[in-house]
Protein backbone atom coordinates (compact mmCIF):
# COMPACT_ATOMS: atom_id res chain seq x y z
CA UNK A 1 0.00 0.00 0.00
CA UNK A 2 2.99 2.34 0.95
CA UNK A 3 4.55 1.12 -2.54
CA UNK A 4 1.33 2.12 -3.86
CA UNK A 5 0.57 5.31 -2.79
CA UNK A 6 4.50 6.70 -3.19
CA UNK A 7 4.07 5.66 -6.99
CA UNK A 8 1.22 7.23 -7.44
CA UNK A 9 2.66 10.59 -6.08
CA UNK A 10 5.41 10.17 -8.20
CA UNK A 11 4.40 12.35 -11.61
CA UNK A 12 6.15 11.11 -15.03
CA UNK A 13 9.07 12.95 -16.00
CA UNK A 14 10.63 13.81 -18.84
CA UNK A 15 13.51 15.59 -20.41
CA UNK A 16 13.33 17.53 -23.53
CA UNK A 17 15.90 16.03 -25.53
CA UNK A 18 17.45 19.28 -27.02
CA UNK A 19 19.61 17.42 -29.42
CA UNK A 20 16.66 15.91 -31.24
CA UNK A 21 13.88 19.13 -30.50
CA UNK A 22 13.99 22.44 -29.06
CA UNK A 23 11.67 23.04 -25.94
CA UNK A 24 9.39 25.18 -28.21
CA UNK A 25 8.58 22.23 -30.34
CA UNK A 26 7.62 20.01 -28.11
CA UNK A 27 5.45 22.45 -25.78
CA UNK A 28 4.34 23.23 -29.46
CA UNK A 29 3.75 19.61 -30.15
CA UNK A 30 1.76 19.18 -26.74
CA UNK A 31 -0.12 22.42 -27.41
CA UNK A 32 -1.48 21.00 -30.57
CA UNK A 33 -2.19 17.41 -28.85
CA UNK A 34 -4.39 19.42 -26.07
CA UNK A 35 -1.79 18.68 -23.19
CA UNK A 36 -2.17 22.09 -20.82
CA UNK A 37 0.34 23.26 -18.59
CA UNK A 38 -0.50 23.94 -15.50
CA UNK A 39 0.87 25.33 -11.71
CA UNK A 40 3.32 22.51 -9.86
CA UNK A 41 1.47 20.52 -7.89
CA UNK A 42 -1.41 21.18 -9.63
CA UNK A 43 -1.27 18.14 -11.98
CA UNK A 44 -4.61 16.48 -11.57
CA UNK A 45 -5.86 14.64 -15.05
CA UNK A 46 -3.20 12.59 -17.92
CA UNK A 47 -3.97 16.06 -20.30
CA UNK A 48 -1.81 18.14 -17.46
CA UNK A 49 1.73 19.07 -16.95
CA UNK A 50 4.11 21.17 -15.03
CA UNK A 51 7.85 22.70 -15.42
CA UNK A 52 10.18 21.97 -13.20
CA UNK A 53 11.00 24.15 -10.76
CA UNK A 54 14.57 23.05 -10.05
CA UNK A 55 15.98 21.37 -13.85
CA UNK A 56 15.65 23.04 -16.79
CA UNK A 57 13.63 21.42 -19.57
CA UNK A 58 12.31 18.92 -17.61
CA UNK A 59 8.14 18.40 -17.47
CA UNK A 60 6.37 16.27 -15.10
CA UNK A 61 2.97 14.50 -16.09
CA UNK A 62 0.13 12.52 -14.59
CA UNK A 63 2.08 9.21 -13.88
CA UNK A 64 -1.32 7.57 -15.53
CA UNK A 65 -0.40 9.67 -18.68
CA UNK A 66 3.02 7.01 -19.23
CA UNK A 67 1.00 4.68 -21.92
CA UNK A 68 -0.49 7.44 -24.28
CA UNK A 69 3.08 9.37 -24.02
CA UNK A 70 5.05 6.09 -24.92
CA UNK A 71 2.86 5.72 -28.17
CA UNK A 72 3.69 9.44 -29.40
CA UNK A 73 5.82 10.30 -32.19
CA UNK A 74 7.99 12.47 -29.86
CA UNK A 75 8.48 9.52 -28.00
CA UNK A 76 9.40 6.99 -31.13
CA UNK A 77 11.86 10.16 -32.60
CA UNK A 78 13.51 11.00 -29.50
CA UNK A 79 12.49 14.31 -28.85
CA UNK A 80 12.09 13.68 -25.39
CA UNK A 81 13.61 11.36 -23.02
CA UNK A 82 11.80 9.54 -19.94
CA UNK A 83 14.19 10.37 -17.13
CA UNK A 84 13.26 10.19 -13.51
CA UNK A 85 13.85 13.93 -11.68
CA UNK A 86 16.29 12.44 -9.34
CA UNK A 87 18.07 11.12 -12.24
CA UNK A 88 18.40 14.25 -14.02
CA UNK A 89 20.25 15.83 -11.25
CA UNK A 90 23.47 14.62 -11.51
CA UNK A 91 24.43 16.32 -15.23
CA UNK A 92 22.39 19.15 -14.35
CA UNK A 93 24.61 20.06 -11.27
CA UNK A 94 28.15 18.78 -13.05
CA UNK A 95 26.56 22.01 -15.60
CA UNK A 96 29.81 21.47 -18.12
CA UNK A 97 30.31 24.29 -20.34
CA UNK A 98 30.08 23.92 -24.28
CA UNK A 99 34.32 23.37 -24.13
CA UNK A 100 34.66 20.85 -21.30
CA UNK A 101 36.54 17.53 -21.48
CA UNK A 102 34.07 15.43 -19.68
CA UNK A 103 34.29 12.02 -18.65
CA UNK A 104 31.43 9.59 -17.58
CA UNK A 105 32.93 7.42 -15.49
CA UNK A 106 30.15 4.86 -15.23
CA UNK A 107 27.74 5.32 -18.33
CA UNK A 108 25.67 2.85 -19.24
CA UNK A 109 22.55 2.59 -20.33
CA UNK A 110 23.38 6.39 -20.91
CA UNK A 111 20.50 8.85 -19.75
CA UNK A 112 23.05 11.01 -17.63
CA UNK A 113 25.58 11.14 -20.26
CA UNK A 114 23.40 12.18 -22.99
CA UNK A 115 21.44 14.88 -20.45
CA UNK A 116 26.00 15.70 -20.65
CA UNK A 117 25.65 16.30 -24.03
CA UNK A 118 22.74 18.36 -24.74
CA UNK A 119 23.81 20.58 -21.94
CA UNK A 120 27.26 21.13 -23.81
CA UNK A 121 25.88 21.81 -27.07
CA UNK A 122 22.42 24.17 -25.62
CA UNK A 123 25.71 26.58 -24.53
CA UNK A 124 27.21 25.86 -27.62
CA UNK A 125 27.36 28.52 -30.29
CA UNK A 126 28.11 25.61 -33.03
CA UNK A 127 25.62 23.44 -34.40
CA UNK A 128 25.01 19.49 -33.35
CA UNK A 129 28.35 17.78 -34.10
CA UNK A 130 30.40 20.58 -34.60
CA UNK A 131 31.02 20.39 -30.49
CA UNK A 132 33.90 21.75 -29.26
CA UNK A 133 33.79 19.94 -25.87
CA UNK A 134 33.41 16.40 -25.75
CA UNK A 135 32.38 13.20 -22.87
CA UNK A 136 34.52 9.88 -22.80
CA UNK A 137 31.65 7.62 -21.39
CA UNK A 138 33.23 4.50 -19.83
CA UNK A 139 31.32 1.07 -18.84
CA UNK A 140 33.04 -1.94 -18.40
CA UNK A 141 30.41 -4.37 -18.64
CA UNK A 142 29.94 -5.57 -22.82
CA UNK A 143 25.98 -6.05 -22.27
CA UNK A 144 25.59 -2.78 -21.01
CA UNK A 145 27.96 -1.00 -23.18
CA UNK A 146 26.11 -2.45 -25.99
CA UNK A 147 22.89 -0.62 -25.17
CA UNK A 148 24.99 2.52 -24.17
CA UNK A 149 26.59 2.63 -27.97
CA UNK A 150 22.28 2.14 -29.23
CA UNK A 151 21.11 4.27 -26.73
CA UNK A 152 23.36 7.52 -27.16
CA UNK A 153 23.01 6.89 -31.01
CA UNK A 154 19.08 6.85 -30.91
CA UNK A 155 19.37 10.38 -28.99
CA UNK A 156 22.12 12.02 -31.25
CA UNK A 157 24.59 12.14 -28.23
CA UNK A 158 26.97 9.50 -30.30
CA UNK A 159 29.78 11.09 -31.68
CA UNK A 160 29.59 8.92 -34.73
CA UNK A 161 30.49 11.47 -37.75
CA UNK A 162 30.27 15.16 -37.66
CA UNK A 163 26.99 15.78 -38.31
CA UNK A 164 26.41 13.99 -34.74
CA UNK A 165 26.92 14.22 -31.16
CA UNK A 166 30.01 14.48 -28.73
CA UNK A 167 30.15 11.54 -26.52
CA UNK A 168 32.99 8.84 -27.27
CA UNK A 169 32.25 5.46 -25.69
CA UNK A 170 34.74 3.20 -23.95
CA UNK A 171 34.19 -0.51 -23.44
CA UNK A 172 36.59 -0.07 -20.22
CA UNK A 173 36.95 -0.77 -16.62
CA UNK A 174 37.13 3.18 -15.11
CA UNK A 175 39.36 2.07 -12.12
CA UNK A 176 42.34 0.60 -14.99
CA UNK A 177 42.49 4.16 -16.54
CA UNK A 178 45.93 6.09 -15.76
CA UNK A 179 44.68 9.51 -14.86
CA UNK A 180 47.94 11.23 -16.56
CA UNK A 181 46.74 10.12 -19.79
CA UNK A 182 43.62 12.06 -19.39
CA UNK A 183 45.27 15.55 -18.76
CA UNK A 184 42.84 17.68 -20.80
CA UNK A 185 39.69 16.04 -18.60
CA UNK A 186 38.16 19.00 -16.26
CA UNK A 187 34.52 17.62 -15.32
CA UNK A 188 33.36 13.83 -14.32
CA UNK A 189 30.26 12.36 -13.84
CA UNK A 190 30.40 9.49 -11.14
CA UNK A 191 27.55 7.54 -10.81
CA UNK A 192 28.57 3.64 -9.68
CA UNK A 193 26.64 0.72 -8.83
CA UNK A 194 24.86 0.78 -5.55
CA UNK A 195 22.55 -0.87 -3.91
CA UNK A 196 19.12 0.59 -5.57
CA UNK A 197 17.63 1.23 -2.41
CA UNK A 198 15.80 4.56 -3.21
CA UNK A 199 14.45 2.98 -6.47
CA UNK A 200 10.64 3.15 -5.60
CA UNK A 201 9.39 3.56 -9.29
CA UNK A 202 11.81 1.22 -11.82
CA UNK A 203 10.45 2.51 -14.92
CA UNK A 204 13.78 4.73 -15.61
CA UNK A 205 15.97 3.14 -13.44
CA UNK A 206 15.12 -0.58 -14.66
CA UNK A 207 18.54 -0.11 -17.17
CA UNK A 208 20.42 2.12 -15.11
CA UNK A 209 20.67 -0.04 -12.26
CA UNK A 210 19.82 -4.08 -13.35
CA UNK A 211 23.20 -4.79 -12.03
CA UNK A 212 22.47 -3.83 -8.74
CA UNK A 213 21.35 -7.35 -6.47
CA UNK A 214 18.42 -7.61 -4.60
CA UNK A 215 18.92 -7.34 -1.05
CA UNK A 216 17.58 -9.00 1.78
CA UNK A 217 18.40 -7.96 5.18
CA UNK A 218 17.31 -11.58 6.80
CA UNK A 219 21.08 -13.69 6.97
CA UNK A 220 22.91 -13.10 9.69
CA UNK A 221 26.72 -14.00 8.45
CA UNK A 222 29.31 -15.14 11.40
CA UNK A 223 30.59 -11.82 11.53
CA UNK A 224 27.62 -10.76 13.04
CA UNK A 225 26.90 -8.69 9.92
CA UNK A 226 23.86 -9.27 8.16
CA UNK A 227 24.01 -9.72 4.44
CA UNK A 228 22.63 -6.05 3.58
CA UNK A 229 25.46 -4.65 5.95
CA UNK A 230 28.05 -6.34 4.63
CA UNK A 231 26.57 -5.68 1.06
CA UNK A 232 26.98 -1.97 1.88
CA UNK A 233 30.17 -2.42 3.22
CA UNK A 234 31.55 -3.76 -0.01
CA UNK A 235 29.70 -0.80 -1.88
CA UNK A 236 30.65 1.98 0.62
CA UNK A 237 34.51 0.59 0.07
CA UNK A 238 34.06 0.33 -4.26
CA UNK A 239 32.07 3.92 -4.18
CA UNK A 240 35.07 5.19 -2.29
CA UNK A 241 37.92 3.53 -4.62
CA UNK A 242 36.15 5.51 -7.58
CA UNK A 243 35.98 8.88 -5.71
CA UNK A 244 39.43 8.79 -4.96
CA UNK A 245 40.91 7.43 -8.36
CA UNK A 246 38.56 10.34 -9.50
CA UNK A 247 40.38 12.83 -7.59
CA UNK A 248 43.98 12.18 -9.35
CA UNK A 249 43.09 13.24 -12.61
CA UNK A 250 45.20 16.09 -12.72
CA UNK A 251 42.66 18.84 -15.28
CA UNK A 252 39.98 17.73 -13.52
CA UNK A 253 37.83 20.61 -11.35
CA UNK A 254 34.45 19.13 -10.57
CA UNK A 255 33.29 15.41 -9.82
CA UNK A 256 29.88 14.98 -9.21
CA UNK A 257 28.99 11.58 -7.25
CA UNK A 258 25.42 10.04 -6.75
CA UNK A 259 23.95 6.93 -6.54
CA UNK A 260 19.81 5.86 -6.32
CA UNK A 261 20.24 4.59 -2.61
CA UNK A 262 18.81 5.77 0.67
CA UNK A 263 21.67 4.18 2.60
CA UNK A 264 24.45 6.90 4.33
CA UNK A 265 26.82 4.17 3.74
CA UNK A 266 27.11 4.86 0.24
CA UNK A 267 26.25 8.33 0.26
CA UNK A 268 26.99 11.10 3.75
CA UNK A 269 29.76 8.12 5.33
CA UNK A 270 31.51 7.82 1.52
CA UNK A 271 31.92 11.66 0.78
CA UNK A 272 32.89 12.26 4.76
CA UNK A 273 35.53 9.41 3.78
CA UNK A 274 36.31 10.83 0.22
CA UNK A 275 36.88 14.16 1.71
CA UNK A 276 39.26 12.33 4.33
CA UNK A 277 41.29 10.79 1.50
CA UNK A 278 45.30 11.20 1.05
CA UNK A 279 44.30 12.22 -2.58
CA UNK A 280 41.32 15.11 -1.43
CA UNK A 281 44.14 16.38 0.80
CA UNK A 282 46.86 16.61 -1.89
CA UNK A 283 44.65 17.97 -4.43
CA UNK A 284 42.78 20.35 -2.48
CA UNK A 285 39.63 18.57 -3.28
CA UNK A 286 36.61 19.71 -0.88
CA UNK A 287 32.54 19.88 -1.50
CA UNK A 288 30.90 22.47 -3.45
CA UNK A 289 28.46 24.77 -1.20
CA UNK A 290 24.56 24.60 -1.72
CA UNK A 291 24.47 27.79 -3.42
CA UNK A 292 26.30 25.49 -6.53
CA UNK A 293 24.18 22.42 -5.68
CA UNK A 294 20.14 23.06 -6.69
CA UNK A 295 19.75 25.71 -3.63
CA UNK A 296 16.38 25.53 -4.26
CA UNK A 297 16.02 21.81 -3.56
CA UNK A 298 15.16 21.02 0.24
CA UNK A 299 15.88 18.24 1.02
CA UNK A 300 19.72 17.89 1.90
CA UNK A 301 21.87 15.01 3.22
CA UNK A 302 21.45 13.28 6.64
CA UNK A 303 22.26 15.16 9.91
CA UNK A 304 22.96 12.24 11.71
CA UNK A 305 25.03 10.20 9.45
CA UNK A 306 27.48 13.71 9.23
CA UNK A 307 27.87 14.02 12.67
CA UNK A 308 30.58 16.65 13.39
CA UNK A 309 30.47 17.87 9.83
CA UNK A 310 27.29 19.06 9.57
CA UNK A 311 28.60 21.28 6.57
CA UNK A 312 28.55 18.26 4.71
CA UNK A 313 24.79 17.83 5.20
CA UNK A 314 24.04 21.57 3.88
CA UNK A 315 26.20 20.76 0.62
CA UNK A 316 24.43 17.33 -0.49
CA UNK A 317 21.38 16.65 -2.01
CA UNK A 318 19.24 13.75 -0.92
CA UNK A 319 15.54 12.61 -2.94
CA UNK A 320 13.15 10.82 -0.22
CA UNK A 321 11.59 7.91 -2.09
CA UNK A 322 8.26 8.97 -3.06
CA UNK A 323 8.58 12.67 -2.05
CA UNK A 324 7.37 14.39 0.50
CA UNK A 325 3.92 14.95 -0.71
CA UNK A 326 0.55 13.23 1.21
CA UNK A 327 -2.45 11.47 -0.58
CA UNK A 328 -2.88 10.73 -4.01
CA UNK A 329 -2.14 13.38 -6.20
CA UNK A 330 1.47 13.80 -8.17
CA UNK A 331 3.76 15.54 -6.05
CA UNK A 332 6.12 17.80 -7.89
CA UNK A 333 9.46 16.85 -5.80
CA UNK A 334 8.51 13.14 -5.47
CA UNK A 335 10.86 11.20 -7.19
CA UNK A 336 12.83 8.56 -6.65
CA UNK A 337 15.57 8.22 -3.75
CA UNK A 338 18.51 9.56 -4.74
CA UNK A 339 22.37 11.37 -3.06
CA UNK A 340 24.26 13.72 -5.21
CA UNK A 341 27.15 15.54 -3.71
CA UNK A 342 29.74 17.51 -6.05
CA UNK A 343 33.49 17.95 -5.30
CA UNK A 344 35.47 20.97 -6.89
CA UNK A 345 39.14 21.56 -6.73
CA UNK A 346 40.93 24.46 -5.37
CA UNK A 347 44.85 25.14 -6.46
CA UNK A 348 46.82 22.16 -4.62
CA UNK A 349 49.05 23.58 -2.31
CA UNK A 350 50.79 20.47 -1.73
CA UNK A 351 53.04 18.04 -3.76
CA UNK A 352 51.03 16.02 -5.88
CA UNK A 353 50.85 12.53 -5.68
CA UNK A 354 53.89 10.58 -7.27
N1 LIG B 1 24.80 6.78 -15.26
C1 LIG B 1 23.97 5.75 -15.86
C2 LIG B 1 22.72 6.39 -16.42
O1 LIG B 1 22.29 7.43 -15.92
O2 LIG B 1 22.14 5.89 -17.40
C3 LIG B 1 23.65 4.66 -14.84
C4 LIG B 1 24.91 4.03 -14.27
S1 LIG B 1 24.64 2.55 -13.31
C5 LIG B 1 24.14 3.21 -11.78
C6 LIG B 1 26.30 2.07 -12.99
C7 LIG B 1 27.04 1.55 -14.22
O3 LIG B 1 28.44 1.57 -13.95
C8 LIG B 1 26.70 0.10 -14.56
O4 LIG B 1 26.37 0.03 -15.91
C9 LIG B 1 28.00 -0.66 -14.29
O5 LIG B 1 28.20 -1.75 -15.17
C10 LIG B 1 29.04 0.43 -14.50
N2 LIG B 1 30.32 0.24 -13.76
C11 LIG B 1 30.49 -0.19 -12.50
N3 LIG B 1 31.79 -0.16 -12.17
C12 LIG B 1 32.45 0.31 -13.24
C13 LIG B 1 33.82 0.58 -13.50
N4 LIG B 1 34.77 0.33 -12.59
N5 LIG B 1 34.16 1.10 -14.70
C14 LIG B 1 33.21 1.34 -15.64
N6 LIG B 1 31.90 1.09 -15.45
C15 LIG B 1 31.52 0.58 -14.27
Amino acid sequence: ALYHEMTARMPRWIRINTLRATRDEVLAWLAEHSYAQVEADEIGGVKEFAVSKHVQGLLAFHPKATSALLQTEMYRDNWIVMQDLASCFPAYILDPPADAQVVDATSAPGNKTSHLSAIMFAKSSRRIGQSEGRVVAFERDALRYKTLVKRLAAVGALAKDATTGNVIPERRDFLTTNPADFGDVTHMLLDPSCSGSGIVNRLDFLKEDDDVDELEDTVAAETGETKLQRRLRQLGEFQLLMIRHAFKFPGLRKVVYSTCSVHAQENEAVVIRALHSEEADKFGWRLAPRSEVIPTWPVRGDPDACGKEQGVAESVIRCIPGGKGEGDKPHVEACNGFFVACFVKHAPTKRPLE
